[in-house]
C-alpha cells in the first residue's frame, strides 16, 4: 500500500505543534494515525520536532513493522492496545505536558466540573495508576478508562488521547493542557470553586439541544 504524503505530512505537522508548544522535551512522545488496517507511528529516539516523512515507520493492528528505516515507538503497544479498544479511534496522541504531567507526578486528579467547555467536551479526565512506560503494564493501566474517555492522564507519566483523527487527537491533548493549567493557577490564587450542580445541569441541557 503506497501512503498518502498527505497523510505523512499531517503527521508530521501534528508532532512539531506538540513539540513546538513544549508538550514534550527531547525525544519523548509519539504519535499515531490509523490507516485502514494499518497504523502510521513515529519511530523511537527521534525528536518529534524535527521528523522527516522518511523516519516514520507503518506497522500493522499488531504492531509488526511492514515498512520504515527505524523501529517504531517504545510505546507502540499503547497504540495498538487503544485502536484494538476503540474502533472509532482514527489518531493516538501521547506526550508530556509540563502542568498536565506535574498533576501526574503528584498524583492529584483534575476536578470534573470546573469549566463548561471541558464539560461539554472531554468530560471526566481520569488519572490512570503508574505504569512502567513502554510495557504492557501501560495498556492495563488504562484498560479501565480508555472505552468512556478520550483523555487520560497517566501517573508520574503524562498523558494520552484519542480522536477521530489527528488534529482531534491534539486538540484534546491542548485543551487537557490548557485544563491543567488554569487548574493549578486557580488553586494557587486561593483554591478552585467547583460548579454547582444546578449549573452542571444547565450546561449539560445546553449540550442535548446542539445534538
Ligand atoms: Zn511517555
Amino acid at each position: 500500500m503506497k501512503i498518502s504524503s498527505l497523510a505523512k505530512k499531517k503527521l508530521l505537522e501534528i508532532c512539531k505543534r506538540i513539540y513546538d508548544k513544549g508538550f514534550v522535551a527531547a525525544n519523548d512522545g509519539n504519535v499515531s494515525l490509523k490507516l485502514g488496517n494499518k497504523i502510521l507511528v513515529t519511530p523511537t529516539g527521534k525528536s518529534k520536532g524535527f521528523l522527516e516523512s522518511e523516519d516514520l515507520v507503518l506497522v500493522d493492528l499488531k504492531g509488526k513493522k511492514l515498512k520504515g528505516k527505524l523501529n517504531p515507538t517504545s510505546e507502540l503497544m499503547m497504540h495498538t492496545f487503544i485502536y484494538e479498544k476503540r474502533e472509532d479511534a482514527g489518531a493516538v496522541v501521547h506526550a508530556h505536558p509540563p502542568y498536565s504531567t506535574a498533576l501526574a507526578a503528584a498524583k492529584i486528579p483534575l476536578p470534573e466540573f470546573l469549566l463548561p467547555e471541558v464539560i461539554l467536551s472531554l468530560g471526566k479526565i481520569p488519572l490512570a495508576p503508574y505504569a512502567t512506560p513502554s510495557t504492557r503494564e501501560v495498556c492495563k493501566s488504562i484498560e479501565g478508562f480508555i472505552q468512556d474517555h478520550d483523555a487520560i492522564i497517566m501517573e508520574n507519566h503524562g498523558v494520552v488521547t484519542v480522536g477521530k483523527d489527528l488534529d482531534d487527537a491534539f486538540f484534546k491533548l491542548e485543551r487537557t493542557e490548557h485544563y491543567s493549567r488554569i487548574y493549578f493557577l486557580a488553586k494557587n490564587l486561593g483554591g478552585i470553586k467547583e460548579l454547582t450542580k444546578k449549573e452542571i445541569e444547565r450546561i449539560l441541557k445546553t449540550k442535548e439541544k446542539s445534538v
